[in-house]
């Protein structure tokens, strides 16, 4: 079962995400990971098979600091346990954690891919972000917000879920 944190502050919330994903680590989970929009608004993701504490070594590494970000602790539905399989899931500038299952994730898959959009993963949860995406880019209205294009994915995905999301284009906006 997984768990999902997401953060906005003045100042970095990476480690608020960390110790979010400890306190949800008793939930059981197979790989762990991060995003943050950082200081030049770009999205940066850290993620790892396993333990938080992998992630938390990933971060010594190669840090990634901001004042907003989502992370997620997975329990495989779609795909093996492993790296590019662990959450957040991007599409360019947009990031995605999921919990749950996307029952009709494979029609979704061939719409999006016949639009142009490369998978990488074997997860449900990468049409998610790929439709934000898609939805971001065609907005009637540039006063359209990421709440709308996430709500205008929520009307195509059947299943039971939860999300997290941010983006680029809507810098301090967590979804
Ligand atoms: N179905 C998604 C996956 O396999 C999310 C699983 C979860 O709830 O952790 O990546």
């Amino acid at each position: 079962m997984c768990g999902i944190v997401g953060a906005s502050a003045q100042r970095n919330v990476t480690g608020i995400l960390i110790e979010g994903l400890k306190r949800l680590e008793y939930r059981g989970y197979d790989s762990a990971g991060l995003s943050v929009l950082d200081k030049n608004n770009d999205i940066q993701i850290r993620k790892n098979a396993g333990k938080v504490s992998n992630l938390v070594d990933n971060l010594k590494e190669s840090p990634a600091k901001g004042t907003l970000g989502i992370a997620h602790t997975r329990w495989a539905t779609h795909g093996i346990p492993s790296e590019v399989n662990a959450h957040p899931h991007s599409s360019s500038d947009v990031a995605v954690v999921h919990n749950g299952i996307i029952e009709n994730h494979d029609e979704l898959r061939s719409e999006l891919t016949d639009l142009g959009y490369k998978f990488v993963s074997e997860t449900d949860t990468e049409v998610v972000a790929h439709l934000v995406h898609h939805y971001l880019d065609n907005q009637l209205d540039s006063s359209d917000s990421l709440k709308q294009a996430v709500q205008k994915t929520i009307d195509r995905l059947e299943g039971a879920y939860a999300l997290g999301v941010i983006s680029a284009r809507a810098p301090g906006v967590l979804i």
